[in-house]
């Protein structure tokens, strides 16, 4: 018999009541080591207190209102992204595939508007992952998510990941863009070498189109940069973000050039919760903390150390890990061994982390972990390759 939550999700049978930095806890104590984040949400960690007072502040006053009318939070978010970032403008939505989405029309709409609606085609990358719309699951090319929802969203033209010669190919007169994450989430952490990022931004000058990025999960800090394009020095017409930019609190954003932007006028687009001044105020306590002084200087310091103790936890497990990949705290263990299993192994040793594809275990951590919380999470991992190992020399003997 079917529940009534739609079984769409394969769950973990673990629940937890309430959390506190980078510890989640069950509702009978138990304490886990939260290197998941909510996948990436947990930006701050759990009950951040500048987040609870900034939420609980907002509610008291004013939930939400609707885009018929302006609201400051809002603005304020939106000023302050701006002036932080290369964009002019964006709009505010609720989820990272509605942010995807918006910058899909976007590009579509930027060419219609300049006299060219051939142009709305898009050129994506294999191992892609973009979200949940029709739209979005057509971007990411992805069959297992396409399978059975019938004819795909057309306009997608999918190359190699940072396939460059592939991607010159690939355009064609109705190509409008190129649509990249720079550092690849659920595809199993493949980090875009920054050259590769310029030579992009390089032909899509050149030819006209616009450079597309989804930063839903590498943005907002994570990559030790508030965005990880930032790493390489140039900046797209159109970003899209979500994930940690709320802490925990659903929005996201699609950020853009005043030229890239210019197509969607009154009335082009719209939502009814994107933006409200709940969703606003608790987007601005997130970068009132990541914008602040020596934060992002900290996520490459912590990040760095937890790298370093990655490549010692390879070095001692050479038969079950091939590679550490990834970009800040947006790291991968590429294994050698099943990734659930070894996911399996550190919950019994009470920390969490994520699948990625290509058998990756995909660690997140809030970007406010100390050394402590490093030492903390190398010690299980250790005891989660080790356990994995024993078991897999057990079933040989
Ligand atoms: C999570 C994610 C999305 C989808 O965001 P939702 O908030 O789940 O809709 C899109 N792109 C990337 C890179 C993501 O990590």
């Amino acid at each position: 018999m079917i529940t009534p939550l739609l079984p769409t999700y394969a769950r973990i049978d673990l629940a937890f009541e309430r959390g506190e930095g980078a510890r989640v806890y069950t509702a009978d104590g138990t304490e886990f080591l939260d290197f998941s984040a909510g996948i990436a949400v947990n930006s701050l960690g759990h009950a951040h207190p500048h987040l609870v007072a900034a939420l609980t502040e907002q509610a008291g006053k004013i939930w939400h209102t609707s885009n018929a009318v302006r609201i400051p939070q809002q603005e304020r978010l939106a000023a302050r992204l701006a002036a932080a970032t290369f964009a002019d403008t964006m709009f505010i939505t609720n989820s990272g595939t509605e942010a995807i989405e918006c910058a899909i029309k976007m590009a579509r709409r930027y060419h219609w508007a300049k006299g060219n609606p051939e142009r709305y085609r898009l050129i994506t990358f294999e191992g892609a992952f973009h979200g949940r719309t029709l739209a979005a699951i057509a971007a990411g090319g992805q069959e297992k998510y396409l399978e059975g929802f019938g004819p795909a969203v057309e306009g997608f033209d999918q190359v190699p990941f940072g396939d460059l010669d592939a991607v010159k190919a690939a355009i064609t007169p109705e190509t409008a863009g190129i649509l990249i994450e720079p550092v690849q989430g659920e595809g199993g952490l493949r980090a875009l070498p920054a050259k590769s990022l310029r030579a992009l931004r390089e032909l899509c000058d050149e030819k006209g189109i616009l450079l597309i990025l989804d930063e839903i999960q590498c943005g907002v800090g994570r990559t030790g940069y508030l965005f990880a394009h930032q790493a390489s020095g140039i900046t797209p017409d159109i970003m899209a973000i979500a994930k940690g930019i709320g802490g925990g609190f659903p929005i996201g954003a699609c950020l853009a050039t005043e030229e890239a932007a210019s197509g969607m006028v009154a009335g082009t687009h719209g939502s009814t919760f994107g933006g409200n001044p709940l969703a606003c105020a608790v987007g601005n306590a997130v970068l009132d903390v990541v914008l602040g002084e020596g934060f992002l200087q900290h996520v490459r310091d912590i990040a760095l150390r937890l790298r370093q103790g990655l490549a010692g936890l390879q070095d001692a497990h050479p038969g079950s890990i091939e590679e550490i990949r990834g970009e800040g705290l947006m790291l991968g263990i590429k294994c050698k061994v099943p990734n659930k299993d070894v996911l399996a192994a550190m919950r019994e040793r009470k920390m969490l982390a994520v699948a990625a594809g290509d058998n990756v275990v995909r660690l997140l951590p809030p970007l406010i972990i100390d050394e402590k919380d490093v030492a903390d999470a190398l010690e299980r991992l250790d005891g989660a390759f080790s356990a994995v190992e024993a078991e897999a020399q057990g079933d040989a003997a």
